[in-house]
């Protein structure tokens, strides 16, 4: 019998289909209070992760999502005895002497500490990255554990603390809010930054000596947003600018993160990323394959601003890139883990809004957004939330079918 191997076969909605990580079940994490320091010298991350938790059924044991290159020292808890903690295969897992009972909210402090690193993944290399002079982090979809422990799924929202003291004389920019996010929307951006108030409500970080540029828009934007889709989500917005050139620039909660070749010339991207505080981050997707549903918005805003700003008409948007979007060999509702941040995916999702637009009209279909955005702030959804805003005013489903569940590609709206 010693030699038997017993091999874990996938069960079913157990496994996140897209990230391939599965699910930390019997718990929900209700908040994070992260408490870390950080050398840039030799990238050496320290400190204590405590979890606020709560059961939704007796619990012998529980997994969370920590990357094998941070080694955990203790894990405690006062209200119930802690028998051993493990971690193999970027999974933590701690059992308890007794079972913790259903409906019991507990803390965890977890202190851990090692050197950060990028996870390599289907979609390049997510998580924590040291830059030229700083550090960053990369989580989406599932970089969030290479640099603190957690439950890393989407539909997990949590409120964050994060506290990180680096050494002299680096700067931290790191996220704490009061409202739900998932994992992959928690940052820290370490750097020497200057504060530029860019508005009522919006901030710079960018390196020294570099102008805002393209940002100085930034507040005409956030109000020009908050008409079409509602009043801004987070408290403020901050726009943190790395001395490094970045591929793309991210979104975090209340947050974007920018590389210092996206000051000129891409104003597009700054709308995108803006729109994002709407669409992935306050209205969050319950599963990756929706990701049309946060892409499609914050492309179709990219054309929206376009078109308030006096550069170019939606229609004319739209055309220019439908004629860019063949071949098409997926489906947007389900791209698959491959093809999940392709350009198709976003550029066809902001495209299948405008079929919806044409649909029921301006007027309807800007109020079904603002309705769908109002219903579900902070919360969860899933397309038919969406679709459900739609339907009283016009007959959207032949056009939601055809945009979203076939490859084929329908007429140009
Ligand atoms: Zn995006």
């Amino acid at each position: 019998m010693s030699n038997l191997r017993l091999r874990t076969t996938p069960i079913p909605g157990h496994r996140d289909s897209y990230t391939g990580v599965d699910f930390n079940l019997g718990f929900h994490v209700t908040h994070y209070d992260l408490d870390l320091f950080y050398k840039i010298v030799p990238n050496r991350l320290e400190g204590t992760a405590t979890l606020t938790l709560t059961t939704w059924r007796d619990l012998d044991h529980l997994t969370l999502d920590l990357a094998d290159t941070m080694r955990v020292r203790s894990v405690a808890t006062a209200s119930a005895a802690v028998k051993r903690f493990r971690q193999s295969g970027n999974k933590l897992r701690i059992s308890f002497a007794e079972p913790v009972p259903v409906d019991t909210e507990f803390r965890l402090a977890i202190r851990y500490q090692g050197n950060p690193r990028p996870r390599r993944t289907a979609w390049g290399h997510l998580g924590w990255e040291e830059l030229t002079n700083g550090a960053l982090t990369a989580n989406q979809p599932n970089g969030a554990p290479t640099w603190f422990p957690c439950d890393d799924t989407p539909d997990e929202k949590a409120t964050y603390s994060i506290r990180l003291r680096p050494d002299q004389p680096y700067q931290v920019i790191a996220t704490s809010t009061a409202r739900p996010i998932p994992t992959y929307l928690a940052t820290v951006n370490v750097g020497e930054f200057v504060r530029h108030q860019l508005g009522r409500n919006t901030v710079g970080w960018l390196p020294r000596g570099v102008a805002p540029g393209d940002f100085a828009l930034q507040q005409r934007m956030l109000d020009y947003f908050e008409g079409v889709f509602g009043p801004y989500p987070f408290e403020d917005y901050q726009v943190v600018v790395h001395e490094d050139t970045l591929e793309i620039p991210l979104e975090a909660a209340g947050a974007s993160i920018f590389g210092r070749n996206h000051t000129s010339g891409n104003e597009r991207l700054i709308a995108h990323e803006l729109a994002h505080q709407w669409f992935g981050n306050s209205l969050g997707i319950a599963q990756w394959n929706d990701i049309w549903l946060n892409e499609g918005f914050a492309c179709y805003s990219e054309w929206l601003w376009a078109d308030f700003s006096g550069q170019m008409p939606i229609d004319a948007s739209v055309r220019a890139h439908y004629r860019a979007l063949t071949p098409q060999d997926f489906t947007i509702a389900d791209p698959g883990p491959r093809n999940m941040f392709d350009d198709r995916v976003y550029k066809r999702g902001a495209i299948t809004l405008h079929a919806l637009r044409r649909t029921v009209g301006d007027e309807a279909f800007f109020a079904a957004v603002r309705s769908y955005v109002a219903r579900s702030s902070y919360g969860v959804v899933e397309p038919f939330d969406l679709a459900n805003a739609l339907r009283p005013y016009g007959d959207i489903d032949p056009v939601w079918d055809a945009w979203l569940n076939h490859t084929a590609l329908p007429e140009c709206p």
